[in-house]
């Protein structure tokens, strides 16, 4: 996933424990006793009661002959009937009992059953507040027409649509039949046929075995265009050739990880252009990525989110984190093939600009994180938020510390040991204590000069970044400096400074430099020339409507209540949010915007949103 989360210090309160470290304190299941080895769906979506309804059939592998009882997550599903069975004999009925409700983790499913069957098959329903789907009005679709529905699972969200063992340390395969009104295309994280009649009665199948946070389904009116043999965007029709353009290098992309990490494993590769209210960036879904439609920016130079999401292929969905403690595992390793794949593709300066602006948003976050979260190797936290290990220091820190070890061992050794990681634990789940050890037998015991144990140590374990981390540097970004201090100190008019070349990254870099606030009348100067109030970049509006609003340039207000309505993407709102919520004047203004973009809001925006809101009110600032 692409979201780099921004209000983790809000979020982390609770103290470090001593528990194991293996175990998975997120999820209720007992995969000692007996894991799921395949799940077969047959779901009826109901788009005016916003809720999915039918069946789960779960094939069960028994670890513990004594066991008797099978214990899932679940998090408001209204659940109707549990029955087992053995191979093919009659369905028998058997006993089921949910747990109170955790605000955080939802209601534990124990099914107890009078010997080990084979398979358990569960008859329930969602809520319409499900906290894994979003139901959008046809009013909030590009089209106008037709109602949209998707999930977003990650990460403790799929037991909200499907009664299952929601932790990353069980995989399984599925299959499912998805039954829509007849208009709508159902799509899933499975093998979608772009041939497909669109009939509204649909069937899928996912032969690899996946994690519980990858299941993925989206309803809508959804339209296919193929961008290679393999790969294509999956797209509301207003919306597809846009987006085929803006991506029409992922087939490259897809060549080049394959060069440096192995075959692509997954079969097809496709894109989902969601409506902007996707809560993230994208979703690594396996065979489908879910995108934000906010990069698509014209100028293909927000495509390192498609690198990010198709990296997760590898990283992430081949080999996964065994619980959200080593999210690391996923999001840093994922975070620097990307870079590779950028590099690769469009040159090293602009990796290089990509990293700067990265890094950038690591240490403004880290300014922010108690000390103890600032490690990659995060201790158990009972009770904790898994979404907490969603920030930079997973993402970035981890992205850097593999970019140490590049730079200490060489590319001819460091990219086939990443490789070989990828090959020895696909479709396995991993833990930080298997990578280092890994490391330890095939990267550092046959470079011993290269790097220390306890430089290894510092990254994993010691807050925020070691001294001898390495640099990079952008002298296209050096440029940038330059001009924003041309003019700063009054030596070069805005129109004047030679920008014409600038891509997004050196628009985000010049703002991003800026002081904390400046005179109304020098925004009124970069708007004239730069046009910035109103821009349909989100990566730019992110950075300019908080300076605006911090500067009490009040102009940029009617645009930017335009933009926080418009765009769901957590990232790209927040900071506004923030800026708005540090004054009183502007706390009031954020609430009523919230007020009125609160039901185009995916749930997890919103929690983001009134997190922050109610926080604001509590300290009130001025
Ligand atoms: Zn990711």
């Amino acid at each position: 996933m692409r979201c780099l989360s921004f209000l983790l210090a809000l979020l982390l309160t609770l103290p470090a424990t001593a528990q194991d470290r293996h175990a998975d304190e997120h999820s209720y299941a007992q995969p000692d006793q007996v894991r799921i080895r395949d799940l077969g769906l047959d779901l009826a979506v109901d788009f005016d009661k916003h809720q999915l309804a039918g069946t789960a059939t779960l094939q069960l592998e028994w670890a513990n002959e004594a066991a008797r009882e099978l214990v899932l997550d679940t998090r408001d599903l209204a659940i109707s009937k549990v029955e087992a069975r053995s191979g093919k004999r009659k369905w028998r009925e058997v006993e089921f009992a949910l747990a109170q409700r955790d605000e955080r983790f939802g209601s534990k499913l124990t099914i107890t059953l009078p010997r080990q069957y084979e398979q358990v098959r569960i008859a329930y329903a969602t809520s319409p507040q499900a906290s894994g789907l979003q139901w959008l009005a046809p009013s909030m679709t590009s089209g106008g027409k037709t109602p949209f529905m998707f999930s977003q699972s990650q990460a403790i969200h799929a037991r909200s649509w499907v009664p299952l063992q929601d932790t990353p340390s069980v995989r399984f395969t599925y299959t499912a039949r998805i039954r829509t009104p007849a208009d709508v295309m159902a799509l899933m994280s499975a093998d979608n046929d772009p041939a497909a009649p669109r009939d509204g009665d649909y069937t899928f199948a996912m032969p690899q075995a996946i994690p519980s946070y990858l299941m993925a389904i989206a309803a809508g009116d959804l339209v296919f265009k193929p961008i290679s043999g393999r790969a294509g965007v999956w797209a509301e029709p207003q919306v597809v050739d846009k987006a085929v353009k803006e991506f029409e290098d992922t087939e490259k992309m897809i060549a080049v990880t394959e060069s440096l990490y192995g075959p692509y494993r997954w079969g097809r590769y496709d894109l989902l252009i969601l409506p902007p209210s996707f809560p993230f960036g994208g979703m690594e879904n396996p065979r489908l990525s879910f995108i934000t439609p906010t990069v698509i920016a014209g100028d293909q130079s927000l495509v390192s989110l498609i690198a990010h999401e198709l990296a997760h292929s590898w990283s992430g969905n081949l080999v996964t984190n065994a619980s959200w403690k080593d999210m690391w595992l996923n999001e840093g390793f994922t975070s620097y093939v990307e870079n590779r794949i950028v590099e690769a593709l469009y040159g090293k300066e602009r990796a290089d600009m990509e990293f700067v602006i990265s890094r950038n948003g690591l240490k403004a976050e880290m300014a922010q994180i108690p000390a103890e979260q600032q490690v990659l190797m995060l201790p158990a936290r009972v009770g904790s938020d898994p979404e907490d290990a969603l920030g930079a220091i997973a993402y970035d820190k981890g992205a850097w510390f593999l970019q140490f070890l590049e730079l200490r061992f060489g590319r001819e050794a460091f990219d086939p040991f990443l490789r070989a990681w990828f090959d020895g634990h696909a479709f396995q789940s991993a833990t930080s204590e298997e990578f280092l050890a890994f490391l330890k037998a095939e990267l550092m015991a046959k470079n011993p000069a290269a790097v220390t144990e306890a430089e290894v140590m510092a990254w994993m374990t010691a807050p925020g970044i070691p001294d001898f981390a390495p640099a990079t540097e952008s002298p296209r970004f050096a440029a940038v400096d330059a001009a924003r201090a041309d003019w700063l100190e009054d030596r070069k008019a805005a129109r004047d400074l030679k920008t014409s070349a600038w891509t997004t990254q050196e628009w985000v870099y010049f703002l991003e430099g800026m002081p904390e606030t400046l005179a109304p009348e020098r925004l009124v100067e970069l708007d004239q020339a730069f046009r910035f109030t109103g821009t349909g970049n989100g990566e730019i509006a992110q950075r300019w409507y908080p300076l605006s609003e911090r500067s009490q340039y009040f102009e940029a207000r009617p645009a930017m209540s335009l933009f926080l309505r418009k765009i769901g993407r957590r990232k790209l709102i927040m900071p506004t949010y923030e800026a708005l919520a540090a004054t009183a004047d502007g706390l009031a203004f954020a609430s009523q915007i919230y007020l009125m973009a609160k039901p185009g809001y995916h749930p997890i925006t919103s929690a983001s949103v009134e997190a922050l809101l109610a926080k604001a009110k509590a300290a009130p600032a001025q």
